[in-house]
């Protein structure tokens, strides 16, 4: 049929004809809004590859910088050499997202402390939270050095920036600190502020995300605690100090990518090494015995004070139970079952 074979002869040069016609700046614009909002990296990957002129202006350090996790961060299984310069490259365009995440996984996953470490810096400068907050982390457990390389003055430092910024753990973990004049002057009436104001936060975070169908508050206690029937009758204060718990906020995509790195290549793990108890976490030992146990059952064992206090309230709490303890020849506090070369210390319930 010579009239179909026409018109698809003349179509596509006409749109093409089209498209040349439109300016940079506004194709730069789409592509912006594009990075920002795919669902996936195919989805922005599949416009790159469509002609030259959109890979070109695709890769633009403009588009780059405003691409989001979902469009830069691909499942473990998939992590390749052309996944970790493109996130590179998003990380150069001055991605601070980008540039946490990278750091996240060059420190752990890849093992590459220095440019990891660095790239949480550059983050952290431009006062990326989590960034500070997991800065905090490496501070306290000397992560990457040795255990004369904890700083935990650093450490409280850097939580206070990401606490000041509304980091819940962050938060959390400062109210610990103070609590235990741990790396900080004790004060325990402060502290315990900031765990309130860290409970408070969680369940503002839980509040904004409802809509999905799980039961988001569930009671903890059977009997009420006894200030919450002494309430005002205005609603309940749903905190969990008060025993009410509210499901876990959503973990950031670089937690979550950690976790699963770790699952699928658990050989690449050095011998010895654990992962931080809690789920949401991804964290692992970067020497033997760097995380601190629990201190009733000691089988389980956190990166921080935040991490063991989340992990008590949604899952450890029901399953925690004393075990037997000694102290073996050189002193050291082991538990049944394990091989007594731990000089991890260990960490009260809260
Ligand atoms: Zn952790
Ligand atoms: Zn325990």
């Amino acid at each position: 049929m010579p009239f179909t074979s026409k018109r698809r002869k003349t179509c596509p040069e006409k749109t093409s004809d089209f498209f040349e016609s439109l300016p940079d700046d506004l194709l730069l614009s789409i592509l912006c809004k594009l990075s920002a909002t795919a669902s996936s990296p195919s989805d922005f990957i599949n416009v790159l590859v469509t002609c030259k002129r959109l890979n070109s202006l695709g890769l633009h350090s403009l588009v780059l910088s405003k691409a989001s996790h979902k469009t830069f961060l691909v499942k473990p299984q998939n992590w390749c050499d052309s996944v970790h310069r493109f996130l590179k490259h998003c990380a150069d365009a001055g991605n601070i997202e980008a540039c946490y995440t990278l750091g996240m996984i060059r420190f752990y996953c890849l093992q590459n402390r220095g440019s990891g470490a660095s790239l949480m810096a550059k983050a952290a400068m431009n006062s990326h939270a989590p960034a500070l907050y997991s800065l905090a982390v490496i501070q306290f457990n000397g992560s990457g050095g040795t255990k004369n390389d904890k700083d935990l003055r650093a450490g409280v430092a850097l939580c206070a920036r990401a606490a000041f910024l509304g980091h819940v753990d962050a938060l959390r973990e400062l109210g610990h600190c103070l609590q235990d004049g741990y790396g900080v002057k004790q004060n325990v009436a402060e502290g315990r502020r900031f765990l309130l104001q860290a409970n408070a936060r969680e369940l503002a975070a839980v509040l904004s995300t409802v809509g999905n169908k799980r039961p988001w508050v569930t009671w903890n206690l059977p009997v009420p605690h006894p200030r919450l029937r002494l309430g005002t009758g205005s609603g309940c204060p749903l905190l969990s100090d008060y025993g009410c718990n509210v499901p876990a906020s959503e973990t950031h995509p670089a937690s979550k990518f950690l976790s699963e790195w770790f699952v699928i290549r658990s050989g690449s793990l050095g011998s010895g090494m654990r992962l931080c108890s809690h789920s949401g976490c991804g964290r692992p030992e970067t020497r033997r015995h760097e995380f601190r146990r629990c201190s009733v059952c000691g089988v389980v064992n956190y990166c921080s004070r935040a991490c063991q206090a989340l992990d008590w309230k949604f899952r450890h709490k029901a399953e925690c139970a004393p075990v037997e303890r000694w102290l073996n020849d050189d002193g050291e506090d082991v538990a049944a079952g394990e091989n007594g070369d731990g000089d991890d210390e260990i960490m009260a319930n809260s």
